[in-house]
């Protein structure tokens, strides 16, 4: 079976400016890798480069071994490969059921409304007890679970989850990873780009490290606290 994603030396950047180098990774179905490396490593124009939001300017990226011609990231979600929205995109002023049914009903249509809103709410029962509330009152953490419900609930095959922990208190922390274990646990592949290294490792089976642009180790995750050991936290800037 084909990877379920695969770039080949990609090259990407911003204008002049050159963010990947050549970049090689696959991510099998039902597989989830962690991708780690320090500030300004390059991982968030990975993340946006295998989602379709920013064409490599060469290489190639494969979904399920065919290449994709064009950058577009709803090509990309019609084939089942998602980017969880970052930070806290919400309609602030709407009732957490008004952001979620807008979204289902435009993916769904008027009759797959209900059976996607029971859904969101089993794999967030949170949301459930706040679906009245407005969505700009909610904690940074319940908006984080909101966003993402927004685009889970499409079953996607591969989510690529960009620093979905960023700025949450630890236990908030927890439950998104808790979450993303039971995502995992229901056959979807993840790639994901976390500074909570330690989370992230026990959650993947393998991970790759990326350096200026290059990535510079691949393995499985068990093996990854080593590697880590002597290259990120020698530069002083791992997250
Ligand atoms: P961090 O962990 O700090 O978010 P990162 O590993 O995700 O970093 P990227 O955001 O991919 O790194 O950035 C890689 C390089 O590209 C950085 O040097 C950054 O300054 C540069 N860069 C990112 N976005 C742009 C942009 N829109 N225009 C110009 N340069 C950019």
């Amino acid at each position: 079976m084909a990877p379920i994603l695969e770039l080949r030396d990609v090259e990407a950047g911003y204008g002049p400016f050159r963010a990947l180098f050549g970049v090689s990774l696959t991510v099998e179905p039902g597989e989830a890798v962690a991708l780690i490396g320090a500030n300004g490593a390059g991982k968030t124009t990975l993340a946006r480069v295998a989602s379709g939001l920013l064409a490599p300017s060469s290489g190639t990226v494969l979904v399920d071994g065919t290449g994709m011609a064009e950058a577009a990231a709803w090509r990309f979600v019609r084939t089942g490969v998602v980017h969880a929205p970052e930070g806290r995109s919400v309609f602030a002023t709407l009732s957490v059921e008004d952001n979620l049914a807008l979204s289902f009903q435009r993916a769904f249509g008027r009759a797959g409304l209900a059976g996607a809103l029971r859904r969101a709410y089993e794999l967030f029962p949170r949301l459930g007890q706040r679906r009245t509330q407005i969505a700009g009152t909610l904690s940074g953490g319940e908006q984080r679970m909101l966003s993402l419900a927004r685009v889970l609930v499409e079953s996607p095959r591969l989510l690529i989850a960009d620093e979905l922990s960023l700025g949450l208190a630890p236990l908030v922390v927890d439950q998104v990873f808790a979450t993303l274990g039971r995502i995992r646990e229901a056959g979807t592949a993840l790639l994901i780009v976390e500074q909570q290294v330690g989370h992230a490792l026990e959650l993947c089976d393998r991970a790759a490290v990326l350096e200026h642009g290059l990535i510079t180790w691949q393995g499985p995750a068990e093996s990854a606290g080593a590697a880590l050991e002597s290259r990120l936290f020698t530069t002083g800037a791992a997250h």
